[in-house]
């Protein structure tokens, strides 16, 4: 029985991870309600890479069931505690976004504010030391918190590293399992309705044609839907965001196996390390316009854990998003809506919001144009706020080595991202104005002070006795290492209990 007159059929195009994770959930929680078919062409294939993600994605799992070990073995997977930034501020430095609360904080004020008047005064450790998740990414050590266990494991938080191709197809299984249709074939036109210019069916190379009430775009940079038919532009960010190609080659995977991504910035780019069961995904992305392709594959094989296991592939994409990611009876999800480069390994997240505003917004009786136009106000301000974050690691650093980071320091930035620096700079105060903005206190603290930003501490810490702040800072970092120190390593973790077969 169809629960909604109107929608009684949902069709996907494109079986990447955006794709199937639509199809997964989608499956998983409107079941039985709607015929839902996923068009996927093995000729084009996927893109391949988006490997790393955020701790969000437990909640999606959730919402599959997943069962978190099976799903680690099933994609090479293991775990990912943040990132560590090489070479970002300035050659030779280091430093950790950690997912994860830093330290504790005595009444409103937060660690990091007390770690600045002290740091002053050069009576501290990097702030590395303060939080559990960045000093067991230096450790290398890992296991998940159980329930009701006290901080600073309360506060330790993960994600995943895991193998794009067999993400997509363990949930493909699923999906299909619960009765999505599969259809391979590469679609040649898509044909709209003459009277609203809604999409009526594609048509694919075989003559077989597939129509559908809702259209969801996963088809890739392309946005064969969103874009080719529905004519709805691009917003393009290339100004701020200069990286347009990467190069991505799989190696062999290092002995110890480290609890998260590494990103190692270069002259004209930054290379992403990300560490699997079977290989360590390697990637070099890197400004067209200031380096070439034959140099940035070079910079990319040398620098590699060890031997690599095929050609390196060179991926072209456009910093930006859609100008609405819902248009007529099509939503664009995955790459089809937009692609921020993947400092942060935001994508596959918005890919999760995408479907999840898309429940929250589902068109009834028709489509509401007051369903569209929130549905795409979300996605604008998400979007918009993930770039802030990320266009933050480019202006602020020491570097101007090269034309490429001279420039980005020196460029003009959103607003929203100058209100947020200028007021970072006089006082180390951050707030989330939105319960929608994606990052937390704790990350743009990491990442400026990372980047080398060096704030004033907030004034009403002098509030606090010095022998107060001394002994608490002590304290963290006295329970922080003995925390760390009872981990098991990371590589023993996934040994004995994730091991993929
Ligand atoms: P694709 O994987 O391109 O899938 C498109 C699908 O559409 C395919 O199945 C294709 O066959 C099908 N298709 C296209 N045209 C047709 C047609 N004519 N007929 C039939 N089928 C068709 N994200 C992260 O979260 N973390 C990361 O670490 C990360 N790293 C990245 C690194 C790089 C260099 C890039 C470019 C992206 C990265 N991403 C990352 C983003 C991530 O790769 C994507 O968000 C994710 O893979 C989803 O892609 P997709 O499914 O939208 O597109």
């Amino acid at each position: 029985m169809h629960a909604n007159p109107m929608i009684k059929s949902v069709t996907i195009v494109g079986g990447g991870t955006a794709g199937w994770m639509t199809a997964a959930l989608l499956s998983k929680l409107l079941l039985g309600r709607f015929d839902i078919t996923l068009i996927e062409s093995e000729e084009i294939g996927t893109i391949g890479v988006g490997e790393a993600t955020i701790p969000a994605i437990k909640v999606f799992n959730q919402f599959l069931d997943l069962n978190e070990t099976e799903f680690i073995r099933a994609t090479q997977g293991t775990f990912k505690l943040g990132i560590e930034f090489v070479n970002w501020r300035d050659k030779g430095h280091s430093y950790i976004h950690g997912f994860g609360k830093i330290g504790s904080d005595l009444m409103w004020l937060h660690t990091h504010q007390f770690w600045l008047k002290m740091h002053e005064k050069g009576e501290v450790r990097d702030f590395d030391h303060y939080a559990l998740n960045t000093l067991a990414c230096r450790m290398n050590r890992f296991r998940p918190r159980q329930p009701n266990e006290p901080p600073p494991m309360a506060d330790f938080d993960y994600a995943y590293h895991f193998d794009a191709s067999l993400y997509a197809r363990y949930l493909s299984k699923q999906a299909q399992g619960r009765g999505v249709k599969r259809i391979e074939g590469r679609i040649t036109k898509v044909e709209l309705r003459a009277e609203d210019g809604y999409i009526d069916h594609v048509v694919l190379q075989s003559g077989e044609t597939v129509g559908g009430d809702l259209f969801i775009d996963c088809s890739g940079m392309r946005g064969l839907l969103i874009g080719d038919a529905l004519g709805v532009g691009y917003e393009d960010w290339n100004h701020w965001l200069l990286n347009d190609r990467a190069w991505a080659v799989p190696c062999e995977r290092a002995t110890v196996l480290t609890p998260y991504t590494r990103s190692m910035a270069h002259g004209c780019g930054w290379q992403w390390r990300i560490p699997l069961q079977h290989r360590t995904g390697n990637g070099h992305v890197f400004s067209s316009s200031h380096m070439g392709d034959d140099e940035a594959a070079s910079i990319l094989l040398k620098n590699l854990d060890g031997k690599a296991l095929a050609d390196p592939r060179l991926v072209k994409f456009r910093p930006g998003k859609r100008h609405r990611a819902f248009e007529k009876n099509c939503v664009a999800i995955g790459l089809a809506g937009g692609f921020l480069e993947p400092l942060e390994s935001t994508s596959i997240h918005l890919i999760q919001t995408g479907i999840l505003r898309l429940l929250a917004l589902f068109p009834g009786q028709s489509f509401d144009p007051r369903d569209i136009a929130e549905y795409n106000a979300q996605t604008d301000f998400e979007y918009r706020d993930v770039r802030d974050f990320i266009i933050a690691h480019y202006k602020v650093t020491d570097r101007e080595d090269t034309p490429y980071w001279a420039y980005l320091k020196h460029m003009d930035i959103p607003e929203s991202l100058t209100q947020r620096l200028d007021l970072c700079r006089s006082s180390a105060r951050f707030f989330k104005h939105s319960a929608a903005e994606l990052f937390h206190e704790e990350s743009w603290v990491q990442v400026l002070l990372g980047q080398g930003l060096r704030p004033r501490y907030d004034p009403m810490v002098d509030m606090i006795p010095e022998d107060d702040i001394r002994a608490h800072l002590k304290d963290i970092e006295e329970v922080i290492a003995e925390y760390a120190a009872k981990l098991p390593t990371h590589g023993d973790y996934i040994e004995r209990y994730c091991k993929a077969p």
